[in-house]
C-alpha cells in the first residue's frame, strides 16, 4: 500500500477493509431503480496514519462518480425544511449547541456562509442571528428548496475560484457533514478560511472516529467517505485556527468551532487511541460470531426492522446470508416505495402489511431499538430478537 496521509504525507499502513460495497449504499426510491445500475459494488480499504489518529479510504471512487454523486444521487436527500417532521436527534443536537454558542458570543446580525447544506434547513432555523445567509451546494433541487426560502444560493462545488470570490466575506462558516467528503482537504481548509473574516468563527461537523471505534459504528465506513478524523486529527487538519469549542452529539458525531485567529497551543492526543483501534477490530468478529450462532440455532422465518444502511452491514461485513431473509420490516410507509442496494430483491413491507407468525427471528437494525421492541412487546411477538 503506497498511499500517504491526506494529513501528515507519511505512509499510511491497512486497517480494514468491507468486501464488494455498493457504491450507494442508502435506501432509493424505486422509480430511481435505472439511475442506480450506473453504480457497481467494489471493495473499500481504509488506511490508518499512526502519527494523525486518522483513517481514511486509500480506493477512491473516481472523481466522476463523486461528482454524479452530488448533483444527482443526492436528489433523493430529504429537505428537513419541506418535512419537518423528520428531523432527527443529530439536527436537533446541532441545532440547539449552535444557538447556544452565537447566544454566549452575543453574535446578532452576522454574515453566514453554510458549505454543503443541502436545503439550508439549519441557516434558515437560525435566521434571527443572521443579516444575510449564503449556500453554497452542488445539488440543484437544495438550492431551489433554499431559493423558495429566502436564502441566497450558489450552485456548484466550494473550490477555490469560489473562494476567492466570497474572499473575507462571513463572520460564521458552517460545514456540516462535507469535509469527510473533500478529495483535497489542504485546500477545502484553505478556501474556507479565505471566506471567514479576520476573527470570525468556524463550526466544522463529522463523523467522530473515536466514538465511531468505540461504539462499533462500522456502517460509517462508506465509499462516499474519504476521511475518518479523530478529535486529535480534526485539531491537526485545523491548526491554524484556534479551537473554542467541541462537542460531542447524538453519540458519534463531534462538532468543531474554531476562531480564525493565530494560536501556539499544543493538541493534546488519546493516549488510548491504539486500543481503540483494536478493539473496533476485536469487535467486529465478535458480532461476526455472535449473529452465526444466532442464525445457525433459528428454525424460523427472518425479519429485519428498519431498512436502513445497517443492513449493508449485516450482509457484507458479519456474513448475514441474504437469501435467509424473508423480508425487511420498516415503520416509515415510505420505504415500501426503495429499495436497498445492498439487497435490491427483498421486499420492503410496513408492519401492518406483513403477516406474522409472531416466532420470527428479528433483527432489529434501525437505530432507535427501544422503539422497535416496544412494537413488537404490543404485538405478541414471541420470537427471538437481535440487536445489531
Ligand atoms: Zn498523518
Amino acid at each position: 500500500m503506497n498511499s500517504l496521509c491526506n494529513i501528515c504525507g507519511e505512509k499510511v499502513k491497512f486497517f480494514f477493509s468491507k468486501k464488494k460495497q455498493p457504491e450507494i449504499i442508502y435506501p432509493i426510491q424505486k422509480k430511481f431503480k435505472k439511475n442506480f445500475k450506473k453504480f457497481h459494488k467494489s471493495n473499500l480499504v481504509v488506511g490508518k496514519c499512526n502519527k494523525c489518529d486518522y483513517l481514511q479510504t486509500i480506493n477512491k471512487l473516481s472523481n466522476k462518480k463523486i461528482i454524479h454523486m452530488y448533483k444527482t444521487e443526492q436528489s433523493f436527500s430529504t429537505s428537513l425544511i419541506e418535512n419537518p417532521n423528520l428531523i432527527g436527534d443529530i439536527e436537533t443536537d446541532a441545532y440547539e449547541y449552535i444557538k447556544k454558542f452565537l447566544i454566549i458570543k452575543k453574535l446578532n446580525n452576522i454574515s453566514v456562509c453554510e458549505v454543503g447544506g443541502f436545503d439550508g434547513w439549519l441557516i434558515k432555523k437560525l435566521n434571527k442571528f443572521f443579516k444575510n445567509k449564503l449556500l453554497i451546494e452542488p445539488n440543484l433541487r437544495g438550492c431551489n428548496i433554499a431559493k423558495k426560502n429566502k436564502i441566497d444560493t450558489i450552485t456548484g462545488f466550494f473550490d477555490e475560484k469560489l473562494a476567492n470570490k466570497k474572499n473575507g466575506n462571513f463572520d460564521l462558516v458552517i460545514t456540516r457533514h462535507v469535509i469527510e467528503h473533500v478529495p483535497d482537504l489542504k485546500n477545502f481548509v484553505l478556501n474556507l478560511s479565505k471566506i471567514m473574516k479576520e476573527n470570525g468563527y468556524l463550526i466544522v461537523e463529522t463523523p467522530c472516529l473515536d466514538k465511531i471505534l468505540e461504539l462499533g459504528k462500522t456502517r460509517v465506513f462508506i465509499h462516499q467517505h474519504l476521511h475518518y478524523f479523530s478529535k486529535y486529527a480534526l485539531e491537526k487538519v485545523f491548526s491554524g485556527f484556534k479551537l473554542v469549542n467541541k462537542q460531542v452529539i447524538d453519540e458519534s458525531v463531534m462538532i468543531m468551532i474554531f476562531k480564525k485567529e493565530i494560536t501556539f497551543k499544543k493538541i493534546k492526543r488519546d493516549i488510548n487511541f491504539k486500543n481503540k483501534l483494536n478493539y473496533f477490530k476485536k469487535n467486529i468478529e465478535k458480532k461476526r460470531q455472535k449473529l452465526k450462532r444466532v442464525i445457525d440455532h433459528n428454525k424460523n422465518d427472518i425479519l429485519i426492522f428498519g431498512a436502513s444502511s445497517q443492513i449493508n452491514d449485516l450482509v457484507t461485513l458479519f456474513g448475514l446470508n441474504k437469501n435467509k431473509i424473508t423480508c425487511i420490516i420498516d415503520s416509515n410507509n415510505e420505504k415500501k416505495n426503495y429499495f436497498l442496494p445492498s439487497v435490491p430483491n427483498l421486499k420492503i413491507k410496513t408492519f401492518k402489511e406483513y403477516n406474522f407468525k409472531y416466532n420470527e427471528l428479528v433483527i432489529i437494525a434501525t437505530a432507535s431499538k427501544k422503539r422497535v421492541i416496544k412494537i413488537l412487546d404490543k404485538s405478541k411477538h414471541s420470537g427471538r430478537r437481535f440487536l445489531f
